[in-house]
């Protein structure tokens, strides 16, 4: 069983002794935890929580009430996924095969799917399979993300699509009607925007 220290788990969350979870880390009522999972230290996991087999938890992620993290899904350090947001792990889902026999586990290939350090996931958004939001990208609530985020990247929508850039400090900027990114100083922490990508 893998070692485990100062980890505050819920009396009513089910986590899998063959689960790794970092010290400082907190997981709260009804959150389910399988086996092979690997959740960093001073992540908070909220209630209702899946963390999926084998998912990597980084630290210091914060995962929001009724989060889905299937199967193939990474989250790098540092990342904020809102509540209810859900990661899908099957583009062609299908509950049958031709024949109408039940399909299986061994039915369909995982597509790994990466968020990157620092990113953060609106509320209610859908994270298709496959896909990497780079790190410190912001998806505004509700979108649904079809194809990869770049760094420090703004998208919102369905399908989700760029809307501006957003700062390491968490403020957004939006692009020009012309398409052009704003540069300059961030008006709420004075950084230098664009920032570095994946810094
Ligand atoms: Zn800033």
């Amino acid at each position: 069983m893998p070692e485990r220290t100062d980890v505050r788990i819920h009396a009513t969350a089910e986590v899998s002794s063959a689960a790794a979870i970092g010290p400082g880390t907190s997981i709260w009522h009804q959150a389910q935890v399988r086996e092979g999972a690997r959740i960093g230290a001073e992540c908070v996991i909220g209630k209702n929580v899946y963390v999926d087999v084998d998912v990597v938890i980084g630290h210091r992620c914060k995962v929001q009430n009724n989060v889905s993290l299937f199967h193939g899904v990474t989250l790098e350090d540092g990342v904020f996924i809102g509540p209810h947001a859900c990661f899908t792990n099957d583009r062609l889902p299908r509950a049958i095969n031709a024949d109408g026999s039940l399909k299986t586990d061994d039915d369909w290939e995982i597509a790994p799917t990466l968020v990157r350090r620092g990113a953060a996931i609106g509320a209610n958004s859908t994270i298709l399979p496959g896909v990497t939001i780079g790190a410190w990208a912001m998806v505004g609530s509700g979108s649904v993300v079809t194809r990869d985020v770049a760094p420090h990247e703004l998208v919102v929508g369905n399908p989700a699509r760029r809307l501006g850039s957003a700062c390491t400090c968490g403020q957004t900027v939006r692009d020009a009607d012309d398409g052009a990114s704003f540069r300059g100083a961030c008006p709420r922490c004075g950084a230098a925007l664009p920032a570095e990508h994946g810094a």
